[in-house]
């Protein structure tokens, strides 16, 4: 039997349908601007997130690294929240191809405050980086997917503006973040200057991410994008999939999210694991298992089928997409009520 893999949203296989719509993909040389399967991609994409335009790249860590890029000099200085995948997880990456120093905040479960923010931007003074831009990810990944609500993006992208800093959203789950708030996307991307979305996680679709933002900025995208090594060549292939996930796929992300909410409950029933059921807004569940045991429990579960991956010395994720049914999900729960019923109850 296969395994039950919840270690991310990114293991999803392209359904069948997706496979035929990747087949049929009228394809074109996209380095020359000629792919109709992308163009007609990046206007869709634009279009919804209420853009003036889009760009296809290859990941999510190449949109982030040309979001960076775009609205930073070297030497400039990127404000974010310390969880964020831009800070680890991206292998230093804002360092190597645009020489800006990050400077990392604690938030509350993954989320920037205004006031913080506020507070961490430079003066103005010859020994310090000019504060460039404000990063925030939603929904926030290592937080356990948490949402930052409307509200706070608007206050956060306010305090920004008051001190002339660029928004920069990584939305790797924006998608994710919609479906939880009940808004459209446009809504979430209005206060930022530059975001991102991908297509190769909850969507399903095998490869890509789309940033996307006003013209000029997208222009300086393309130009990056050929830089660092990502212009493609016949991506309509590609570019397909993504639009099959946006007609297909994105309206079943709500199951995703219930299937995080089963999980969670059945965690929570488990007297060795500890979980915060508040904090499971989307299709990511964190928990706790006792002292520092977080590699064992991971490599006795898959022993059983199931795989997670752990966050930390005793802290796992397991993450919930299409590919996973809800009986997969009560399997899963099963597995980790015989684990915890052997195990001894966490000190903390
Ligand atoms: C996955 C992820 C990325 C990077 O996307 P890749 O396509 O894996 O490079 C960036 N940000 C967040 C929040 C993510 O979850």
């Amino acid at each position: 039997m296969s395994p039950i893999d919840l270690r991310s949203d990114t293991v999803t296989r392209p359904s069948d349908g997706m496979r035929t719509a990747m087949y049929e993909a009228e394809v074109g040389d996209d380095v020359y601007g000629e792919d109709p399967t992308v163009n007609q991609l990046q206007t869709r994409v634009a279009g919804r997130l209420g853009t003036e335009a889009a760009l296809f790249v290859p990941s999510g860590t190449m949109a982030n690294q040309l979001c960076l890029h775009v609205l930073t000099d070297p030497g400039d200085e990127v404000i974010l929240e310390r969880g964020s995948h831009v800070f680890n997880y991206e292998t230093g990456a804002a360092g190597l191809l645009s020489g800006v120093q990050l400077h990392p905040l604690p938030g509350d479960r993954g989320r920037l405050k205004p006031s913080q923010v506020e507070a961490a931007v430079r003066p103005e003074a010859d020994v310090m980086p000019r504060t460039r831009v404000l990063s925030i990810e939603n929904t926030a990944n290592k937080a356990g997917g948490v949402v930052y609500s409307l509200e706070r993006s608007q206050a956060l992208a306010a305090v920004a503006r008051k001190h002339d800093l660029a928004v920069h959203l990584d939305g790797a789950r924006l998608w994710n973040a919609a479906t939880a708030l009940d808004v459209p996307e446009n809504a979430l991307v209005a206060p930022a200057d530059l975001t991102w979305v991908a297509l190769s996680k909850g969507l399903g679709a095998p490869v890509g991410s789309v940033v996307a933002g006003p013209a000029p900025l997208i222009d300086d995208a393309r130009r990056a994008r050929k830089q660092f090594g990502g212009g493609m060549r016949q991506a309509g292939i590609l570019a397909a999939a993504g639009l099959y996930a946006l007609d297909h796929h994105r309206p079943e992300l709500t199951r995703d999210h219930e299937k995080a909410r089963q999980l969670a409950e059945g965690i929570a029933e488990c007297p060795s694991f500890a979980i915060d059921l508040d904090a499971v807004e989307t299709n990511i569940v964190m928990f706790e298992v006792p002292d520092d045991t977080a590699d064992e429990v991971v490599t006795h579960l898959r022993d059983q089928g199931v795989l997670v991956k752990a966050f930390g010395p005793s802290t796992i994720r397991a993450t919930t997409h299409r590919d996973v049914s809800m009986e997969a999900i009560e399997q899963a729960v099963n597995v980790l009520h015989a684990y915890a019923d052997r195990a001894p109850a966490p000190t903390s």
